[in-house]
This record gives structure tokens, sequence and C-alpha cells, in this order.
């Protein structure tokens, strides 16, 4: 039981030392990671899509986003106009 026991706490304590590393060069990013849409976790400086090779589809999610928010803009300009 009590190797059990030392065994769980290693495993917890390598997967939380793990996930408090840069996915993309396993620096320490400290307290506050940046997760991004990729599902990666980064800190500062590879936290942009263009710093660690993004496997996330901007392409069509920035086409699926100019669809969705165009509504918004034309309401808003018609609203300013009243
Ligand atoms: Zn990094
Ligand atoms: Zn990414």
């Amino acid at each position: 039981m009590e190797i059990k026991r030392k065994i769980d706490a290693i495993i917890k304590k390598e997967f939380y030392v793990k996930r408090k590393h840069c996915h993309f060069c396993g620096k320490k990013y400290g307290l506050v990671p940046f997760t991004c849409y990729c599902g990666g976790k980064f800190w500062v400086i590879h936290r942009h899509s263009f710093a660690h090779n993004c496997s996330f589809d901007y392409k069509s999610f920035e086409r699926e986003k100019i669809r969705i928010d165009n509504p918004i803009v034309v309401q808003d300009k018609v609203s300013n106009r009243i």
C-alpha cells in the first residue's frame, strides 16, 4: 500500500511538472500558461501560432469568424447612424 501511494505521488508529480512546460520548447512557462487554439500550452514567447508551428486551421477559423462577425458590423453601422 505504501509503495503504491509513493508511485501514485511520483506519477502525479511528473504529470504536474510536464504540464508546467511549454509544449513547443519545453521551457517553464511559470504561473500563467497561454493556451492556443490547437490545445497546446505555451509560455509568452511561443504563444502565437507562428511561433510554435501551430496545427490549428486558422484559415478556416478566420473565414468562419468573418462570416459570423459581419452581420454584427452591419448592425453596428445602422445603430450608429440612428
Ligand atoms: Zn516554448
Ligand atoms: Zn497552436
